[in-house]
């Protein structure tokens, strides 16, 4: 590739590119020439731009892994045309998307920056414009001759975070998302300040694009009171494969006779569990307490420090590509894309 660095924009929506409906006073997207007419400093990057629009352009919250299927299509009919990928996309859902993409492209190298933002970017105050600007030079940056960032990331309110391991933690402030377990990839202030040794480092092997995913799993939060009825209806579904057992602390669980014996019959039904903690940060420890040592006991997998939305797409993605069970464990006993960190507390 020579000349001007050159990036792809795929806007499948959000807030970002929302305009308030005159009749319902709802916000509905626009399409994107009404977006990008809001920001003109866009004209004074030294970057060609190419756009991508999905049709529709939705709310995330209607995301699916269809769109996630067309995502990586689009990524790979143009992988080698662009220097970076910027995905527009509403905040509510874009922990698990960045979290799908990240599973779905093996080896990547290059950057795949998603942005949006909280206000529209017609409205005064917007975060969008600094948001989708900075996404953009961040997406073509480039060190010794190759892109500084190769991996799927969120931009969002001067903070560069590693996608896998994010999450929306607020629906209110600009500072929306958190990766409490993984240190932020670059800050943006005067200059964007990369975290180096934070950074994933290509491993130089051919890019690879999955389009299979098998949404068959549940997400079983447990919490105090839970019914069994509750729990049981949440196992008995039918073709379920996979659960993320969302739990308390570092991976406790009520021990009453009745849930152990539940995830147990799931269990050696074939379907598997993978213990995810309800908490924002720190890691499943099974067997720190006495409350998650029985899980560990009857084949209840740790997630260890992983995010729902990591642990919830993991899942679909490994399951679309593998009927094998035993491989399928032995994948989400180790970190595919960084995804979380082994930990060694025993
Ligand atoms: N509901 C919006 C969406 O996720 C919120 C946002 O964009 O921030 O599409």
């Amino acid at each position: 590739m020579n000349g001007k660095p050159r990036a792809l924009i795929i806007y499948t929506g959000g807030t970002i590119g929302m305009v308030k409906d005159s009749f319902t006073g709802s916000l509905m997207p626009v399409n994107f020439e009404r977006l990008i007419a809001n920001v003109p400093e866009i004209a004074k990057l030294d970057i060609e731009l190419d756009i991508h629009t999905f049709e529709p352009t939705i709310d995330s919250s209607n995301v699916s892994p269809e769109h996630w299927i067309r995502l990586v299509e689009v990524i790979e009919s143009n992988y080698d045309r662009y220097d970076g990928f910027v995905i527009l996309h509403g905040s509510d859902t874009m922990a698990y998307s960045a979290s799908a993409i990240s599973f779905m492209v093996e080896n990547l190298s290059k950057p795949i920056i998603f942005t949006g933002s909280q206000l529209p970017i017609g409205v005064l105050r917007t975060d969008a414009r600094e948001n989708f600007i900075t996404a953009l030079e961040i997406a073509v940056t480039k060190e010794f001759g190759r892109p500084k960032v190769s991996e799927v990331c969120i931009y969002f309110e001067y903070h560069l975070l590693k996608g896998n391991r994010t999450t929306k933690f607020s629906s209110s402030h600009f500072n929306a998302f958190t990766s409490a377990n993984y240190p932020f990839l670059a800050e943006a202030g005067v200059q964007i300040q990369f975290n180096d040794p934070m950074l994933r480092i290509y491993n130089g092997k051919p890019t690879r694009f999955y389009k299979k995913l098998d949404s068959n799993i549940a997400i079983l939060k447990v919490f105090p009171g839970m019914s069994q009825a509750y729990v049981k209806t949440i196992l008995g579904i039918s073709g379920l494969r996979a659960v993320v057992l969302e739990t308390f602390g570092s991976g406790n669980a009520p021990t009453d006779d009745w849930f152990i014996h539940e995830i147990q019959t799931a269990i050696n039904a074939g379907i598997i569990v993978l213990n995810v903690t309800q908490c924002l940060s720190g890691t499943v420890m099974q067997g720190k307490y006495k409350t998650s040592t029985q899980l560990g006991n009857i084949g209840v997998l740790s997630g260890e420090d992983i995010t729902t939305e990591a642990a919830v797409t993991k899942l679909m993605f490994l399951l679309g590509n593998s009927d094998d069970a035993q491989l399928i464990k032995e994948q989400l006993a180790k970190p595919l894309r960084e995804e979380f960190t082994l930990n060694n507390w025993e």
